[in-house]
């Protein structure tokens, strides 16, 4: 592995710098001598997780917190359990957060970690000593107003709690705001858990209505039956949609009706996957990407729509749950077919706006209701689909490209403000 970030040139961070190449020519002038602040992180870390296992060995596992940008805020972005994270992929998606977080203007920067580790593999006892000790390891970096972490792909509640745990006790004195996305009674948010599937839903029904999709009747593929995507799922099942294919990491289930998403759930929550489901026909995974759908929620991992896959698609709409699902190129193919993509940055959004409202709410220690919490959500994702909708309309460009010039605009005006110290 290359310790130079400009050598880290493939991967997740390839996809990045090709989205920030693509935006360049939008920005006002004054601000591109700027826009290599964007091209590398500012500051990353890597750790050495030792723990002993509950066999007494003792293994090692590498983790990360990278900083991409801090101009306009606190880092802020998740920790990431899964057996291929790896520093490329840690900083295109602490890249991401920078913009997510500047398209919903929360007074955020961006970051994001992880630990190469299968979580599944882990006893729960193993897992709490190998998060503690990763807080340990990365607590000089993180902090309330410094960087502020979060869930995942592989982390929850649960491993939120002990991050804040094991910082509280490093600082002699109970530390809420360090996480968000904790357990409710450890001044965690209402409405949380929900929040990335509620935003998917809430920004697509938008973009449906734009684009004059009903979304009665239509039929909707999703990748991933995680937080995400089985939200997502659910919110669109309700709102009379068909989800007629699922796909995660056992399989792929397929019913042309569309699934009862409640019972999906609850198959899911016993069985961990979604392969063995009744009234559901197992497909091969490659075709997926070929069933007959309207919308395609990809809410699993980075790298998934390819050139390839992209040719094939049947979809209208995609709505990004997961983090950089598409690559450059095949997302030249969409918009080729004339196929709308309403970007992760603006797409996936709704979880790190909630994790916003648990911070505020942790500082004032002044807690909302629900209700209160997703009608803010709501009316915050709405304004910025809005927001991005005039921009690509007014600049004859895609969703994601409009969401990176409103995003880069905030980060670098604010970037040359700032100044470069020491001038
Ligand atoms: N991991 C989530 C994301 O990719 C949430 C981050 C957060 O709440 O800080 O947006």
């Amino acid at each position: 592995m290359s310790l130079s970030y400009e050598m880290e040139n493939s991967g997740a961070w390839q996809t990045y710098l090709a989205q920030i190449n693509r935006v360049a020519p939008y920005l006002e002038e004054d601000l591109i001598p700027f826009i290599n602040t964007l091209k590398r992180p500012k500051r990353a870390l890597i750790v050495d997780v030792p723990i002993v296992m509950d066999d007494g060995s003792i293994q090692h596992f590498e983790g990360y917190r990278v900083q991409h940008n801090l101009s306009r805020g606190p880092g802020k972005g998740g920790i990431r359990y899964h057996p291929d994270v790896e520093l490329n992929e840690v900083m295109a998606l602490s890249a991401w957060m920078t913009i997510k977080t500047a398209v919903l203007n929360l007074p955020y920067g961006g970051a994001k970690g992880g630990i190469r580790v299968d979580p599944r593999k882990l006893s729960p006892r193993e897992l709490e000593r190998l998060t503690r000790r990763f807080t340990t390891e990365i607590s000089p970096i993180i902090g309330p107003q410094i960087d502020i972490p979060a869930p995942d792909v592989g982390t929850n509640a649960d491993i939120m709690g002990w991050m804040m745990d094991t910082y509280s006790t490093i600082k002699g004195h109970t530390v809420t705001g360090v996480v968000t996305g904790k357990p409710v009674h450890l001044g965690g948010s209402l409405g949380r858990v929900r929040a990335t599937g509620r935003g998917v839903f809430v920004t697509g029904l938008e973009v449906a209505k734009k684009i004059n999709l009903t979304l009665e009747g239509s039929r909707i593929a999703v990748q991933g039956f995680g937080n995400v995507g089985s939200e997502a799922a659910y919110l669109f099942h309700k709102a009379n949609a068909k989800v007629v294919c699922v796909q995660d990491h056992t399989g792929t289930i397929f019913n042309a009706d569309g699934f009862d998403v409640k019972q999906l759930q609850d198959y899911v929550a016993i069985h961990k996957g979604v392969a063995g489901f009744p009234d559901a026909t197992l497909i091969e995974d490659e075709a997926f990407w070929t069933v007959e759908m309207d919308i395609l929620i990809p809410a699993a991992l980075e790298g998934q729509i390819t050139p390839e896959r992209a040719q094939k698609l049947t979809a209208k709409l995609v709505l990004e749950g997961a983090n950089g699902p598409t690559y450059p190129e095949a997302e030249d193919i969409l918009l080729q077919r004339q196929i709308m993509i309403v970007p992760d940055v603006l797409c996936n959004a709704g979880g790190v706006t909630v994790s916003y409202f648990e911070w505020v709410q942790d500082m004032a220690s002044y807690f909302w209701t629900e209700e209160e919490i997703n009608e803010r959500l709501d009316k915050l994702m709405i304004k910025a689909v809005e927001d991005v909708w005039h921009t690509a309309d007014d600049k004859d460009c895609s969703l994601r490209t409009a969401a990176y010039i409103l995003a880069c605009e905030r980060i670098l005006k604010a970037r040359k403000e700032r100044g470069i110290f020491p001038g």
